[in-house]
């Protein structure tokens, strides 16, 4: 079996100590974890602080260079990779699955390396001249979770880099071996402590968000640890960017064309086996097609094979881990419970590996937990209305902002109406695209700060005025 390494100024550390990463589809092991401890955490960063004074001081062209030998490398093992992550998250190889992903983390590298920050004149006159200047921040703590392990570690690690800063990066215990052999790998075009890697239980994130030399933390998960990482991070006033949960909504309008937008809703909310922040996760459709809608989501979901993401003709992967499995079902369970009525599914299977199926629940009203809570899971719950301001009202009432969608016919109504969606995105007859230059972030309780582009760049660098 593959044995791996943490990471830490550029050399491989494996502990005595290791932990169990288990491939949810068997329930047998994926592999070996280092298990890190507090004071492999402390190493790290300080070999990240080190690394820190030759890096901030790199030309633009080095640090741009830097992310586009990011992109190569990792198109050069893209394969690799990809089969590490299916055998650690679930995810199929195929479809919207690992390649897919290994695709999204070069695309956003090679994106990021052109991404321009250049120094900003606010005025040149006889009086003077005042500039704005981007400046790196120091080490960046980046937290990631286990939906989608090494895109969204890229998300952190090339507009860091790019920016001028150092990395230490922790991912999930859940699915921590991607990540360890994708440092490996960055690191072969990376100066020595650039980039370094720990892995451990989940008492490693506190060492790593309250430490005095880590200069801010980008997070990715869920809301409740986001608050956690923002009270630990407040001693030594880090700045933060937090990806955290969803609740997103979407709303059907009553012109829509039931047969000709199913394909699209369903990938909004079964992307990953729903294991995506902003999938879809509560659907509200118009009255008058609301039975047309039912039959059209179950005629598409009934032919999507689910089942181990190392068979190429699998689309959809397992639940992660046995707690969000659990979690899945108890939710459904509580729905039917509460006079859910199943479409398709709703059954957790026997047998191995965490897979619960594709589940379509109708006649489901605001107030069970199905619709309160995020499922993060293959489900996805059906709610009829009847007033188009009343559905946007329930749409807005979560306390969570990441997206939200509105189908219908007509392009200049929808967007209307998604601009009225209290979310950080919103989406017109499709939902959860994103794009390496499209802003992305959460208002409400799903979050602080965005991702992408210049704006996201922008969030790794303090702005220093020059009066001269
Ligand atoms: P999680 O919050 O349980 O864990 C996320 C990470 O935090 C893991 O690496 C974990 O080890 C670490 N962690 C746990 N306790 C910590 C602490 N006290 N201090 C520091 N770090 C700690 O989330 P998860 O279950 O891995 O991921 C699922 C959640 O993530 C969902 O709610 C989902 O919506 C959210 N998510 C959000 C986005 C986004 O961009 N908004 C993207 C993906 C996932």
């Amino acid at each position: 079996m593959t044995a791996f390494a943490m990471t830490i100024d550029g050399q491989p550390i494996t502990p005595s100590e290791t932990f169990d990463v288990i491939n949810p589809a068997t329930g047998g092991l994926a592999g070996k974890c280092p298990a890190g401890s507090a004071e492999d955490v402390n190493a790290a960063v300080a070999a990240a602080k080190a690394a820190f004074d030759e890096w901030s001081q790199q030309s633009d062209e080095t640090r741009r260079q830097a992310c586009r030998d990011m992109a190569r490398v990792l198109g050069e093992n893209a394969e690799e990779l990809a089969r590490l992550l299916t055998t650690e998250q679930g995810k199929p190889l195929g479809g919207l699955g690992s390649r897919f992903e290994l695709g999204g983390c070069q695309a956003w590298a090679a994106n990021t390396a052109e991404l321009e920050l250049p120094v900003e004149v606010v005025k040149d006159d006889n009086e003077g001249r005042i500039e704005i200047h981007r400046k790196p921040l120091g080490v960046v703590a980046s937290i990631t979770p286990w939906n989608w392990p090494l895109m969204i570690a890229i998300w952190h690690i090339a507009p860091a880099i790019r920016a001028g800063n150092t990395v230490v990066i922790k991912p999930s215990p859940y699915t921590p071996l991607s990540t360890l052999r994708m440092v490996e790998i960055l690191n072969t075009v990376l100066p020595a402590g650039v980039l370094n890697a720990v892995t451990g239980p989940d008492s490693i994130g506190p060492v790593l968000t309250s430490h005095p030399d880590v200069a801010k933390v980008t997070f990715t998960g869920s809301t409740e640890t986001g608050k956690k990482v923002m009270a630990n991070a407040a001693g030594t006033l880090k700045r933060l960017t937090l990806e955290l949960g969803g609740n997103d909504a979407g709303i059907v309008l009553p012109d829509t064309d039931p047969k000709q937008v199913a394909e699209g809703i369903f990938w909004g909310a079964f992307i990953n086996s729903g294991q995506t922040c902003a999938c879809m996760k509560r659907l509200y459709v118009h009255d008058s097609i609301y039975d047309e809608v039912c039959t059209a989501l179950v005629d598409f979901a009934s032919r999507i094979p689910m089942g181990d993401g190392m068979d190429e003709n699998n689309v959809l992967g397992p639940v992660q881990n046995a707690m969000q499995f659990e979690k899945v079902r108890e939710l459904v369970e509580d729905a039917k419970a509460n006079g859910a009525r199943v479409l398709l599914g709703g059954e957790a299977p026997q047998g191995d590996g965490y897979f619960y199926p594709i589940t379509l629940l109708a006649d489901v009203t605001d107030g069970m937990r199905i619709v309160d809570e995020e499922q993060f899971g293959p489900v996805l719950p059906i709610i009829r209305y009847t007033d188009v301001e009343d559905a946007l009202t329930r749409a807005n009432s979560s306390s969570m902002g990441l997206g939200g969608s509105v189908w219908s016919k007509n392009i200049d109504d929808a967007a209307a109406l998604a601009l009225r969606l209290e979310s950080g995105s919103a989406w017109v007859n499709s939902h959860g695209g994103l794009h390496p230059n499209a802003p992305f972030g959460g208002v409400k309780q799903s979050g602080i700060g965005t991702e992408f582009g210049v704006d996201g760049l922008k969030e790794f660098t303090a702005i220093q005025t020059l009066h001269r």
